[in-house]
Formats: structure tokens, sequence, C-alpha cells
């Protein structure tokens, strides 16, 4: 798929003009951490450029929705994505770095006036992302023995234990219950 660009028009080198863009962005699937998400379907976007003087500041949103695994339970699970787009590109000749930004924090717009919105947008994604995906706050997660999703309700495997502990077959101490000091 081809990147997705915006060119700056020319009308936005004058200070204080503004240029809307929106449409739709595929993300296709993507990584977080030890996460793999897919989109649902592509991510809708809404950016405002901004001639803030010597600098195009970019704002806006993206937002859909992406499947994932919970991390507990494994089940899949839709998680809905509403990110905050921000980039800041200095207009070479016109502008200076921002006292108040890291170096990270900006851009240099490139002699072609084309900024990839893709990067701004998939930045944006990855930071509303959740740390740790949970169908549900409570998820109970898997039994760690038998692999059962309980959230469908407890397994067999609690209760088996128990009985190993005290009276089972399997227990060396077992027959000791059955003798008597008489
Ligand atoms: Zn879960
Ligand atoms: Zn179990």
């Amino acid at each position: 798929m081809e990147r997705l660009i915006i060119e700056v028009p020319a009308e936005l080198f004058s200070p204080a003009e503004t240029a809307m863009r929106e449409g739709v962005f595929d993300p296709g699937p993507f990584t977080c951490g030890p996460d793999e998400f897919v989109a649902c379907a592509p991510f809708s976007y809404h950016v405002v450029l901004t001639n803030v003087g010597g600098a195009i500041l970019v704002t806006g949103t993206v937002s859909g929705e992406a499947r994932t695994s919970c991390a507990r339970c494994l089940d899949d699970m839709t998680v809905p994505i509403s990110g905050e787009v921000e980039g800041y590109f200095i207009i070479e000749g016109e502008g200076q770095a921002p006292e108040d930004m890291d170096e990270d924090e900006f851009d240099v717009l490139p002699e072609s006036h084309e900024i990839d919105l893709e990067t701004l947008l998939m930045a944006a994604i990855l930071v509303d992302l959740p740390l740790v995906p949970l169908c549900d706050e409570d998820c109970k997660g898997i039994c760690a023995q038998c692999g059962a999703s309980l959230n469908e309700g407890a397994c067999d495997c609690a209760a088996v234990v128990e009985e190993d502990d005290c009276v089972g077959k399997n227990n060396p101490f077992a027959a000791l219950k059955d003798l008597s000091f008489d």
C-alpha cells in the first residue's frame, strides 16, 4: 500500500493560514510490545495544518477499532482507539527549533513540502493502545493447569488439588488417617 503523504499547500506558507485534511487510513496488522493488533476496518482521520509562524503544526484525531487477544484469557477482543495526532514541522529559513521542545518532538519540513502523515497517524494510534489489553477489567484468565477459561466458571482443577492434598490415593500419608492409637 502506498504511504499516506500530504503536501503542504502553497497558501499555507502565510502565517495563520490553515488547511484541513480527512480520510481513511488502513494500519493493517501492527504490534505494540508483545501484543499484536489487526485493524477491524480502515481508521478515519481528521487533521488540521496550521501555519504557526515559521512552522506547520499538524493536529487532529485518528480513530477506529483493532482486534487483539486478551492478555489474561487469550480470547479475541476489540479495542476502540482514538489517538491524538500531533506534528510540528519547521519551515527552513523561516523558523527555528522551539526551545520548549525536545528534538524528537519536531521535524524540518522537507523541500518537497510533503508530510508523511502515516507516521504521525501510527504514532497517535500506538500511544492510545492499552498497556495490557484486557477483555474485561475483572477477566479471571485461564487455569494454569488445564487452560480452561475461568470466565466461564471454575474448572475441576481446584477441587482435585484439594483432594490430593488431604486424603488422595497418591498421598503417602493417606494411610495415617486410618490408624488408631487405642
Ligand atoms: Zn480476558
Ligand atoms: Zn483447570
